[in-house]
């Protein structure tokens, strides 16, 4: 794609990382196909080709984001599906970060828009408040269909209000806290904790550092490190998400680690880049080291996991999370590892399609989100699963509370591997009538 920027603009590092990205462009249009938002809505601005060219026009006039790019940009998921099945390698999460610091920068969302942002950003990075927050949506929850659904605030408070789960866990606080291996230390990895991980499930880190523990790893969680940042980053809040990067990037430093291991794919994808993030900082070289030490935790497991458990007997249908497979490109390793725990897997059709979590967009954008959900999980129960897996607590969130267990692999391979059975495996429940059936699965 040609591209008009001036040597003047060039001067800056930013815009000409989006003029290269842009250049590589050949507006082929096979994106469109893979891209959630335009199968969904079938609007060509609300494809990558089409954010492209409006992203490409907003920069190269040096001119204020406008409510026509606001809408089509907050549209995207950051799924990244469009960067899996681009053929020119163009780097459309590098673009669309840019474009979303530049709305940030300088255009005025309406008062109820930037009120809800400002609050999410002000909880979700923080597991007390999130709990806190989370036990009052659940209060607010039966009253949820009373919102009036005219106005987008209320359908997005209401969309809110029905992602609280039925129950809320025991508080979890994991910071500063180094767990042991058992027998013999073969390995010692920082473990990225998750922030509303730890206050929805935080069954995840404990089976996470019980598996890693028992397969001869030390776990440590520094308590200087804290959120990804991603939250911050997919707002387009660039000074927050550096600040959250430099602050981990120096914590994880400090200890003598043989990887990151993240059991959310969405922070993993931003903990991967944060040596592109921090490409032009004092900390830029600390911070490779440490996006090339981040592993997902299905990636680190693959050549030490061993079962030990019998074939229970169950079939697992295997979400993959955009930020697994396209932010990460890591396709097979939780197939491979559930296969190898002796469970059986099946895999939904169109695996590549967004189920509309997203970070926040499952509140933000509830309508296209509630479309993708209910698509996801009808292919995924089309085939009759036990249980629908994933590697990342967004889009089990997403998916829980349609008779279906929703479960991290962590949990299942633990288990497999002679950890406790998952509490969800026992637990049925539907979302839209509340009910909550008891029924052991095995
Ligand atoms: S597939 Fe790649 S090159 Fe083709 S239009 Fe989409 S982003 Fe551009
Ligand atoms: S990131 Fe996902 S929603 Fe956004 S343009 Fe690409 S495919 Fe579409």
């Amino acid at each position: 794609m040609q591209t008009n920027f001036t040597e003047a603009q060039l001067a800056n590092p930013e815009i000409a990382v989006a003029n290269d990205i842009l250049r590589t462009c050949v507006h082929c249009g096979f994106c469109t196909a893979t891209c959630p938002t335009f199968v969904t809505l079938g609007d060509e601005l609300d494809s990558p080709r089409g954010r492209i060219y409006l992203i490409k026009d907003m920069l190269e006039n040096n001119r204020p984001a406008a409510e026509e790019e606001v809408l089509h940009i907050d549209r995207c998921l950051s799924c990244l599906s469009c960067m899996t099945t681009c053929p020119s390698g163009v780097n459309y999460m590098h673009l669309v970060d840019h474009a979303r610091v530049h709305i940030e920068n300088t255009y005025r969302r309406p008062l109820a828009d930037r009120f809800l942002r400002n609050a999410l950003a002000k909880i979700l990075p923080y597991p007390k408040r999130m709990r806190a927050a989370l036990a009052l949506a659940r209060l607010g929850k039966p009253f949820a269909f009373l919102l009036p659904g005219q106005t987008m605030f209320f359908r997005r408070l209401r969309a809110m209000l029905n992602l609280a789960p039925e129950k809320l866990p025991p508080p979890q606080s994991l910071g500063g806290t180094v767990h042991k291996a058992a027998g013999e230390t073969k390995g010692r990895v920082a473990l990225l904790a998750g922030c509303a991980q730890q206050a929805i499930a935080p069954s995840i880190n404990n089976a996470t550092i019980s598996l890693l523990n028992r397969l001869g790893i030390e776990v440590v969680i520094p308590a200087a490190a804290g959120c990804c940042g991603a939250l911050a980053h997919h707002m387009g809040r660039h000074a927050d998400a550096l600040a959250a990067a430099r602050r981990n990037v120096a914590a994880w430093s400090a200890e003598k680690l043989d990887a990151i291991i993240v059991n959310t794919s969405g922070c993993g994808t931003v903990l991967k880049d944060y040596g592109f993030l921090l490409r032009n900082d004092a900390m830029a070289a600390q911070a490779a080291e440490i996006s090339a030490k981040t592993k997902d935790i299905s990636e680190y497991l693959l050549k030490i996991y061993e079962p030990t458990q019998p074939s229970p007997g169950v079939k697992v249908a295997y979400h993959a999370a955009c930020s697994l497979q396209h932010g990460q490109q890591i396709s097979a390793p939780p197939k491979l590892l559930l296969r190898k725990a002796g469970l059986t897997v099946v895999e939904p059709k169109d695996p590549h399609l967004c189920c509309g979590s997203a970070g926040t967009y499952n509140i933000m954008q509830p309508e296209i989100a509630s479309a993708l959900r209910r698509r996801k999980l009808d292919t995924l129960k089309a085939k009759s699963p036990d249980v629908i897996a994933a590697g990342n607590i967004g889009c089990l969130t997403q998916l829980a509370g349609d008779g279906i267990p929703t479960i991290h692999i962590v949990e299942l391979l633990d288990w497999m591997a002679g950890g406790a059975k998952p509490a969800a495996l026992s637990i049925r429940h539907s979302r839209a009538s509340g009910d909550l059936l008891e029924e052991p699965l095995n």
